[in-house]
């Protein structure tokens, strides 16, 4: 059995509590390591630890830090391999996507902000015969990055990368589903030259070590990722203290479907936007509204082209869909599928559990799952699953799919596809959404403004959004003789 430590100080150290958490590995159900259960007296070691690491950090000029971080980028490259057979087997994806999209996206984020660092710079406000303002942006201190399961190294150095680039010290916490490779993250950083205690990784639940962090009076902001709920209570701690707060959130996020489109096509791009890491990413279609001239026929093309997908184990360089994240999340979804039987809806496909040969007998597949039948005011049109279900429902005109799409607490993403221009600027000006693609589905330009409105999150990161929110600005202002 393997035991995962904390990184604390530039060292992997045992947690103090001497508790550890079972690690599961969801493609076999197995427990396959153990990971420490931390508690207040190891965040005060990473805190210590911060503290003193933060002038020499924050001290270093732009350009070295740039280097640090570039030299950690190509670490995690140059153990592709490693990294892509960790993530899956801790978080039950197929290898493939993890290859293609989680290790080389975190590999991007490290040195997308290694880059934009050396071109972030600040305003000068000049006023004519008076004097003049400039605006200086320096780092915060001691930041808490906490991230969930999903797209689990992908997230985590979504949120780390800005941090580190504008010259904080940097408490994270990765989801307890999916701890492994941030915990690989401590060596590739003292191989790249990371000053100890600029980076400290500690592992445990929300409600102890992430309310910990998020609690602490020397972390003076926080940038979390996952479900509403959660965010919620962070909030309630974090706000009285005055801390930056950046929260992306859940979405119900739509597919629009309109009738001018190739439908052979469409299905292709849609079964991704769905089903994509076993519709486990925030962003997932999982509200399909097609318009009605076309229902019939986009619905019997996808439900085809879904029953053709493979389930397999994350290893299998066929698997389309692997495991989902643990057996929690996947009795919570089965639950969400005899809820929209109750509540009416019809499986056109899935709906079941999927048991494969041994050695993967007890792993967490699904099929994936078509509703059909349901009004956009049921449950199971309006909460998060954040599974392989999705459910299709016909629009008549451009004013109910827009009512029909904004009418959920969350505003993240959504989808629209159509040739037809004019709809699509008319779509896209008025989906209450932080994020609309057309006729395309997670495309990411790592210099664009991400993240949700309403429930779906408060701030936005990537780009310059994230290192102004990983900086504090100081006006002064001159006054000309
Ligand atoms: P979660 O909220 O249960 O957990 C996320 C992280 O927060 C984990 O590290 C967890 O240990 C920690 N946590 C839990 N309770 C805490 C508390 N009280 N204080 C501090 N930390 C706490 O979410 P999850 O189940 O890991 O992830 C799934 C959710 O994440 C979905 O709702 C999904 O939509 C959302 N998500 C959002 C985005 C986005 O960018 N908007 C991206 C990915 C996932």
């Amino acid at each position: 059995m393997e035991f995962i430590e904390n990184f604390i100080d530039g060292k992997y150290l045992a947690p103090a509590t001497g508790q550890y958490l079972d690690n599961v590995n969801p493609s076999t159900g197995q427990v396959y390591a153990k990971i420490p259960r931390s508690g207040d007296q190891d965040l005060s070691l990473a805190v210590a630890a911060a503290k003193r690491a933060f002038p020499i950090w924050s001290g270093m000029s732009v350009n070295e830090r740039s280097a640090i971080l570039l030299r950690l980028a190509a670490g995690i490259e140059a153990r592709m391999d490693e990294f892509v057979v960790a993530e899956s087997r801790d978080n039950g994806k197929p290898e493939k996507l993890a290859a293609h999209v989680d290790i080389p996206r975190a590999v991007s984020n490290f040195h997308f902000f290694a880059t934009a660092i050396e071109h972030f710079s600040s305003e000068s406000h000049y006023m004519e015969g008076i004097g003049i303002n400039f605006t200086t942006r320096k780092p915060i201190g001691i930041v808490g990055c906490i991230s969930p399961w999903n797209l689990p190294l992908y997230l985590f150095s979504w949120k780390i990368a800005p941090a580190l680039a504008a010259g904080n010290c940097v408490i994270a916490k990765p989801s307890e589903i999916t701890p492994y490779t941030a915990s690989l993250l401590g060596q590739i950083a003292t191989e790249a030259g990371l000053p100890a205690g600029v980076l400290n990784v500690l592992h445990g639940t929300g409600p102890e070590i992430g309310n910990a962090i998020v609690a602490h009076p020397s972390i003076k902001a926080i940038s979390f990722t996952g479900g509403t709920a959660t965010g919620e209570q962070i909030a309630r701690i974090a706000a009285p203290m005055f801390k930056k707060l950046s929260l992306e959130l859940g979405g119900k996020n739509p597919t629009l479907i309109f009738p001018d489109v190739d439908i052979e096509q469409t299905v292709k791009e849609v079964f991704r936007s769905s089903f994509s890491n076993q519709g486990q990413i925030c962003l997932c279609g999982s509200r399909i509204l097609v318009h009605e001239k076309i229902y019939d026929a986009f619905k019997t093309a996808f439900v085809r082209w879904v029953e053709s997908a493979i389930v397999s184990y994350p290893s299998d360089p066929k698997a389309q869909i692997g495991a989902v994240v643990s057996k929690g999340h996947m009795d919570k979804i089965l639950g969400y599928i005899e809820l929209a039987k109750e509540e009416g809806g019809r499986i056109l496909t899935g709906g079941v559990r999927v048991h494969l040969e041994a050695p993967y007998q007890d792993g967490y597949y699904l099929a994936p799952t078509v509703i059909e039948g349901l009004p956009n005011t049921c449950r199971t049109n309006q909460e998060e699953i954040f599974g392989p279900v999705v459910s299709l429902m016909a629009f008549s005109s451009e004013e109910q799919a827009l009512d029909w799409a904004n009418d959920t607490k969350y505003g993240l993403a959504a989808s629209v596809w159509t040739k037809d221009l004019n709809v699509a600027h008319r779509m896209a000006d008025r989906l209450e959404m932080g994020i609309v693609w057309v006729n395309s589905w997670l495309v990411r330009d790592l210099r664009t403004p991400f993240g949700g409105m309403k429930d779906s999150g408060v701030g936005r990161e990537g780009g310059w959004e994230a290192l102004r929110f990983f900086t504090e600005p100081k006006n002064i202002f001159i006054k000309h003789e």
